[in-house]
Protein backbone atom coordinates (compact mmCIF):
# COMPACT_ATOMS: atom_id res chain seq x y z
CA UNK A 1 0.00 0.00 0.00
CA UNK A 2 1.06 3.28 -0.75
CA UNK A 3 2.21 5.40 2.26
CA UNK A 4 -0.35 8.52 3.13
CA UNK A 5 0.00 11.85 1.80
CA UNK A 6 0.98 13.92 4.84
CA UNK A 7 -1.72 16.86 4.78
CA UNK A 8 0.26 19.27 7.15
CA UNK A 9 -2.25 22.44 8.14
CA UNK A 10 0.13 25.49 9.05
CA UNK A 11 -2.87 27.74 10.83
CA UNK A 12 0.34 30.62 11.66
CA UNK A 13 -1.16 33.31 14.00
CA UNK A 14 -4.57 33.33 13.38
CA UNK A 15 -7.88 32.80 15.05
CA UNK A 16 -8.86 31.89 19.21
CA UNK A 17 -9.68 28.90 20.78
CA UNK A 18 -12.92 28.34 19.61
CA UNK A 19 -12.10 28.77 15.68
CA UNK A 20 -9.37 25.91 16.11
CA UNK A 21 -12.15 23.67 18.52
CA UNK A 22 -14.42 24.24 15.72
CA UNK A 23 -12.31 23.23 12.77
CA UNK A 24 -10.94 20.82 14.57
CA UNK A 25 -13.91 19.12 15.51
CA UNK A 26 -15.27 19.51 11.98
CA UNK A 27 -12.13 17.48 10.29
CA UNK A 28 -12.73 15.03 12.94
CA UNK A 29 -16.48 14.57 11.90
CA UNK A 30 -15.61 14.57 8.08
CA UNK A 31 -12.56 11.83 8.20
CA UNK A 32 -14.48 9.22 11.20
CA UNK A 33 -15.21 6.11 9.55
CA UNK A 34 -13.80 6.50 6.99
CA UNK A 35 -11.52 3.02 6.50
CA UNK A 36 -8.19 3.40 3.98
CA UNK A 37 -8.25 7.29 3.68
CA UNK A 38 -4.89 8.11 1.17
CA UNK A 39 -3.94 10.86 3.77
CA UNK A 40 -2.89 11.58 7.23
CA UNK A 41 -4.22 15.18 7.88
CA UNK A 42 -2.14 17.30 10.67
CA UNK A 43 -2.87 20.67 12.63
CA UNK A 44 -0.63 23.23 14.19
CA UNK A 45 -2.39 25.60 15.72
CA UNK A 46 -1.15 28.54 17.24
CA UNK A 47 0.71 27.59 20.67
CA UNK A 48 -2.34 28.94 22.99
CA UNK A 49 -4.55 26.71 21.01
CA UNK A 50 -3.07 23.83 21.03
CA UNK A 51 -4.85 21.94 24.06
CA UNK A 52 -7.92 22.74 22.75
CA UNK A 53 -7.18 21.28 19.66
CA UNK A 54 -5.55 18.37 20.68
CA UNK A 55 -8.98 18.11 23.07
CA UNK A 56 -10.74 18.40 20.19
CA UNK A 57 -8.95 15.58 18.37
CA UNK A 58 -8.79 12.89 20.69
CA UNK A 59 -9.98 9.75 19.50
CA UNK A 60 -9.55 10.99 15.94
CA UNK A 61 -6.95 9.74 13.04
CA UNK A 62 -5.86 13.65 12.76
CA UNK A 63 -2.81 14.58 14.13
CA UNK A 64 -1.81 17.49 16.10
CA UNK A 65 1.40 19.76 16.03
CA UNK A 66 3.22 22.57 16.93
CA UNK A 67 4.53 25.66 14.88
CA UNK A 68 7.57 25.93 16.58
CA UNK A 69 9.92 24.92 19.82
CA UNK A 70 12.65 25.52 21.30
CA UNK A 71 16.12 23.64 21.44
CA UNK A 72 16.46 23.58 25.11
CA UNK A 73 14.16 21.20 26.87
CA UNK A 74 13.11 23.48 29.82
CA UNK A 75 15.25 26.93 31.44
CA UNK A 76 14.94 30.47 31.40
CA UNK A 77 13.79 31.17 27.63
CA UNK A 78 10.72 33.55 28.88
CA UNK A 79 8.18 32.93 25.55
CA UNK A 80 9.39 30.24 24.55
CA UNK A 81 7.91 26.58 24.64
CA UNK A 82 10.00 23.52 24.94
CA UNK A 83 9.13 20.48 22.79
CA UNK A 84 8.28 18.38 25.75
CA UNK A 85 5.76 21.09 26.47
CA UNK A 86 3.77 20.32 22.81
CA UNK A 87 3.90 16.69 23.88
CA UNK A 88 2.91 16.92 27.03
CA UNK A 89 -0.60 18.66 25.01
CA UNK A 90 -0.84 15.65 23.09
CA UNK A 91 1.34 16.67 20.10
CA UNK A 92 2.63 14.17 17.45
CA UNK A 93 4.68 16.85 15.59
CA UNK A 94 6.54 20.37 15.31
CA UNK A 95 6.96 22.38 12.63
CA UNK A 96 10.98 24.26 12.63
CA UNK A 97 12.63 25.97 10.62
CA UNK A 98 9.90 28.03 8.92
CA UNK A 99 10.55 30.56 6.66
CA UNK A 100 8.98 33.24 8.94
CA UNK A 101 11.33 32.33 11.69
CA UNK A 102 13.87 32.30 9.80
CA UNK A 103 13.24 35.79 8.56
CA UNK A 104 11.34 37.49 11.54
CA UNK A 105 13.26 36.15 13.88
CA UNK A 106 16.78 35.47 12.45
CA UNK A 107 16.79 31.43 12.96
CA UNK A 108 19.58 30.14 11.42
CA UNK A 109 19.65 26.59 10.04
CA UNK A 110 22.01 25.14 12.82
CA UNK A 111 19.48 26.48 15.31
CA UNK A 112 16.79 24.52 13.42
CA UNK A 113 18.82 21.51 13.49
CA UNK A 114 19.16 21.99 17.56
CA UNK A 115 14.73 22.42 17.32
CA UNK A 116 14.88 19.32 15.34
CA UNK A 117 16.84 17.46 18.00
CA UNK A 118 15.22 19.06 20.46
CA UNK A 119 11.87 17.40 19.41
CA UNK A 120 13.16 13.88 18.53
CA UNK A 121 14.25 14.02 22.53
CA UNK A 122 10.74 15.21 23.13
CA UNK A 123 9.21 11.92 20.79
CA UNK A 124 7.96 14.69 18.74
CA UNK A 125 8.32 14.47 14.40
CA UNK A 126 10.29 17.11 13.28
CA UNK A 127 8.51 18.89 9.78
CA UNK A 128 11.60 20.85 8.92
CA UNK A 129 10.88 23.66 6.76
CA UNK A 130 13.66 24.81 3.81
CA UNK A 131 13.24 27.22 1.05
CA UNK A 132 14.78 29.67 -0.94
CA UNK A 133 13.69 33.25 -1.84
CA UNK A 134 12.86 34.89 -4.90
CA UNK A 135 16.22 36.87 -5.38
CA UNK A 136 17.97 33.65 -4.72
CA UNK A 137 16.46 31.55 -7.49
CA UNK A 138 16.59 34.63 -10.06
CA UNK A 139 20.48 34.44 -9.04
CA UNK A 140 20.41 30.73 -9.66
CA UNK A 141 21.16 29.54 -6.51
CA UNK A 142 17.78 27.75 -5.86
CA UNK A 143 19.73 24.25 -5.34
CA UNK A 144 22.67 25.39 -3.60
CA UNK A 145 20.64 27.55 -1.37
CA UNK A 146 18.25 24.20 -0.55
CA UNK A 147 21.27 22.00 -0.53
CA UNK A 148 23.35 24.17 2.35
CA UNK A 149 19.71 24.72 4.20
CA UNK A 150 19.39 20.66 4.15
CA UNK A 151 23.29 20.28 5.43
CA UNK A 152 22.92 22.36 8.54
CA UNK A 153 19.50 22.05 9.41
CA UNK A 154 18.47 18.45 9.78
CA UNK A 155 20.47 16.61 12.77
CA UNK A 156 21.95 13.76 12.86
CA UNK A 157 19.34 12.05 15.16
CA UNK A 158 16.61 12.59 11.92
CA UNK A 159 15.21 9.26 10.88
CA UNK A 160 12.72 8.76 8.05
CA UNK A 161 10.48 8.18 11.40
CA UNK A 162 10.98 11.06 13.53
CA UNK A 163 11.12 13.88 10.58
CA UNK A 164 9.96 15.22 7.26
CA UNK A 165 11.41 17.89 5.18
CA UNK A 166 8.94 20.58 3.63
CA UNK A 167 10.11 22.50 0.78
CA UNK A 168 8.36 25.90 1.04
CA UNK A 169 9.88 28.65 -1.82
CA UNK A 170 9.64 31.47 0.71
CA UNK A 171 8.29 33.67 -2.91
CA UNK A 172 5.54 31.16 -3.01
CA UNK A 173 3.96 31.44 0.58
CA UNK A 174 1.04 33.65 1.08
CA UNK A 175 1.66 34.72 -2.49
CA UNK A 176 -0.98 32.83 -4.51
CA UNK A 177 2.25 31.99 -6.81
CA UNK A 178 2.94 28.28 -6.62
CA UNK A 179 6.41 26.75 -8.61
CA UNK A 180 6.02 24.67 -11.55
CA UNK A 181 5.30 21.41 -11.44
CA UNK A 182 8.47 21.13 -13.13
CA UNK A 183 10.32 23.44 -10.77
CA UNK A 184 9.28 20.98 -7.54
CA UNK A 185 9.99 18.07 -9.74
CA UNK A 186 13.57 18.78 -10.10
CA UNK A 187 13.91 20.47 -5.95
CA UNK A 188 12.29 16.96 -4.60
CA UNK A 189 14.43 15.01 -6.87
CA UNK A 190 17.82 17.20 -5.17
CA UNK A 191 16.25 17.22 -1.91
CA UNK A 192 15.38 12.69 -2.04
CA UNK A 193 19.23 12.44 -3.21
CA UNK A 194 20.24 14.60 0.13
CA UNK A 195 17.47 13.39 2.53
CA UNK A 196 16.80 9.82 1.42
CA UNK A 197 13.81 8.22 2.64
CA UNK A 198 12.66 11.24 4.71
CA UNK A 199 9.57 12.51 3.53
CA UNK A 200 9.15 15.45 1.47
CA UNK A 201 6.13 18.03 1.49
CA UNK A 202 5.63 20.49 -0.82
CA UNK A 203 4.28 23.86 0.68
CA UNK A 204 3.41 27.25 -1.09
CA UNK A 205 -0.17 29.02 -1.88
CA UNK A 206 -1.63 25.04 -2.00
CA UNK A 207 -4.95 25.41 -2.21
CA UNK A 208 -8.14 22.78 -3.73
CA UNK A 209 -7.72 23.92 -7.35
CA UNK A 210 -4.03 22.47 -7.07
CA UNK A 211 -3.61 20.16 -4.75
CA UNK A 212 -4.08 17.19 -6.95
CA UNK A 213 -1.35 17.92 -9.77
CA UNK A 214 1.27 18.74 -6.65
CA UNK A 215 0.38 15.43 -4.84
CA UNK A 216 1.48 13.53 -7.98
CA UNK A 217 4.60 15.32 -8.84
CA UNK A 218 7.13 12.37 -8.07
CA UNK A 219 8.44 12.67 -4.29
CA UNK A 220 5.73 14.92 -3.28
CA UNK A 221 4.77 13.08 -0.07
CA UNK A 222 2.30 15.65 0.77
CA UNK A 223 2.01 19.18 1.46
CA UNK A 224 2.26 22.22 3.99
CA UNK A 225 -0.70 24.38 3.73
CA UNK A 226 -0.56 27.95 5.65
CA UNK A 227 -3.96 30.19 4.15
CA UNK A 228 -5.85 27.08 2.47
CA UNK A 229 -5.81 25.80 5.96
CA UNK A 230 -8.03 27.86 7.41
CA UNK A 231 -10.93 26.47 6.15
CA UNK A 232 -11.92 22.98 7.00
CA UNK A 233 -13.80 22.46 3.30
CA UNK A 234 -10.89 23.55 1.40
CA UNK A 235 -8.24 21.84 3.39
CA UNK A 236 -10.56 18.74 3.32
CA UNK A 237 -10.80 19.32 -0.65
CA UNK A 238 -6.46 19.73 -0.54
CA UNK A 239 -6.35 16.67 1.39
CA UNK A 240 -9.01 14.80 -0.89
CA UNK A 241 -6.68 15.18 -4.06
CA UNK A 242 -4.12 12.64 -2.68
CA UNK A 243 -6.98 10.35 -3.76
CA UNK A 244 -7.48 11.40 -7.10
CA UNK A 245 -6.46 9.51 -10.43
CA UNK A 246 -5.95 6.27 -8.03
C1 LIG B 1 3.04 28.05 5.01
O1 LIG B 1 2.79 28.92 5.85
O2 LIG B 1 3.80 27.13 5.28
C2 LIG B 1 2.41 28.17 3.69
C3 LIG B 1 2.77 27.33 2.77
O3 LIG B 1 1.49 29.19 3.53
P1 LIG B 1 0.49 29.37 2.27
O4 LIG B 1 -0.12 28.01 2.00
O5 LIG B 1 -0.51 30.36 2.73
O6 LIG B 1 1.32 29.82 1.12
Amino acid sequence: MAPLKLIVGNWKMNGLTADSRERAEKLAVAVKGRGNLPFQLILCPPATMVAATAEALRGSVIKCGGQDCHEQSCGAFTGDIAAVMLKDLGCTYVIVGHSERRQHHRETSLQVAAKAKAAHAAGLIAIICVGELDSERSAGQADSVIAGQLKDSIPDTATAENSVIAYEPVWAIGTGKTASSEDIRHMHALIRGKAGKLPILYGGSVKGSNAAEILHIPNVDGVLVGGASLKAEEFLAIAEASGEGK
